[in-house]
């Protein structure tokens, strides 16, 4: 296994990469009772600068809730040691990985007895759909698998267990020659991807899912939606059927490790000119001029995380 990064850290403890282990018996092995986070660091002039550190913290410390995991450590302690392992394995840019988890107990489906547990990991992420995905766009499939239905397992809880669905959607769309898979929800409306949250632009107006359509909260999407309102855009939650895709003038899906990629077709159905479009490349190009440092932080949303 490549070594990602030096030390994680577990518990509170630095750990060795290859002494960062856990034990075949934790309910989170049997059960998914994981909640986690995935942040982006971005080198800004060599330093890296973490975006939206505090809410993907919160996020972090919600899905926890929602799942009455009551993490040891406070808001603060969380976010420390998300800076401190940056710093102790050297990264200028990363992605951060936080997981809260059920430890090892009591064996048995009920985890209210079992500990706890906490570990952050760091690692170089490049591109997640490619470099050629952020400007030629990717080819997408509605997948045959639906999201889950509100009252199953809860979306807005970045949870583990919900990546069994994500994990189908995402081999499906590989295995039919995809770059990625988009869900309906158990309406039959939109819902989201493995790994994004999804906007549409039709006749100058941009849409995206509401909060109810068994998606997760994306961080990136809220920070779509301010920059939208910012440059002036209409932009509006709705609630849409899949072929409100295929007649769209352009579709781009939103995540911290997707970014912004534009999709260039839909089923095999070419989305407007079958690239890019103008409304998602001035978006594209503002979110990452936002999270490089290369604009104005006007909403303060990036932690320098200053070397050791
Ligand atoms: N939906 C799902 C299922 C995701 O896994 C992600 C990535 N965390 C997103 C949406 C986008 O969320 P964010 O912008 O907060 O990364």
């Amino acid at each position: 296994m490549d070594r990602l990064c030096e030390k994680i850290w577990m518990d509170g403890e630095w750990v060795d990469w290859d002494n960062a282990t856990l034990h075949v018996s934790a309910h989170v092995i049997h059960y998914g009772s994981a909640v986690f986070e995935g942040i982006r660091a971005y080198d800004v002039n060599g330093v890296a600068n973490v975006f939206r550190l505090d809410e993907h913290n919160k996020r972090l410390h919600d899905s926890a809730k929602i799942y009455r995991m009551e993490v040891p450590y406070t808001l603060e302690e969380t976010k420390q040691a998300m800076i401190d392992s940056i710093r102790v394995n050297g990264f200028t840019e990363c992605y951060i990985r936080p997981v809260v988890y059920r430890g090892c107990g009591p064996m048995g489906v009920n985890p209210l007895r079992n500990p706890v547990n906490t570990f952050i990991m760091t690692w170089k992420w490049g591109k997640y759909l490619g470099e050629e995905a952020l400007e030629q766009g990717v080819d997408m499939q509605i997948a045959s698998w639906s999201r889950n239905a509100p009252n199953t397992t809860p979306s807005f809880a970045k949870c583990g267990a919900n990546y069994a669905s994500g994990a189908l959607i995402k081999m499906e769309a590989i295995s039919n020659g995809y770059a990625e898979g988009i869900a309906l929800d158990r309406n039959g409306l939109i819902s989201e991807g493995s790994g994004e949250n999804i906007f549409v632009v039709r006749d100058g107006v941009i849409h995206t899912t509401p909060i109810g359509n068994s998606i997760l909260g994306g961080i990136t999407r809220d920070t779509i939606i301010r920059i939208a309102k910012d440059e002036g855009l209409e932009i509006r939650e709705t609630a849409m059927p899949r072929e409100f895709l295929y007649i769209a003038d352009e579709i781009f899906g939103v995540g911290t490790a997707a970014e912004v990629t534009p999709l260039r077709s839909l089923d095999k159905i070419k989305i407007g000119v079958g690239k890019r479009g103008p409304v998602t490349e001035l978006l594209q190009t503002r979110y990452m001029d936002l999270v490089q440092g290369k604009a104005e932080d006007k909403w303060g949303f990036l932690t320098p995380v200053e070397p050791k």
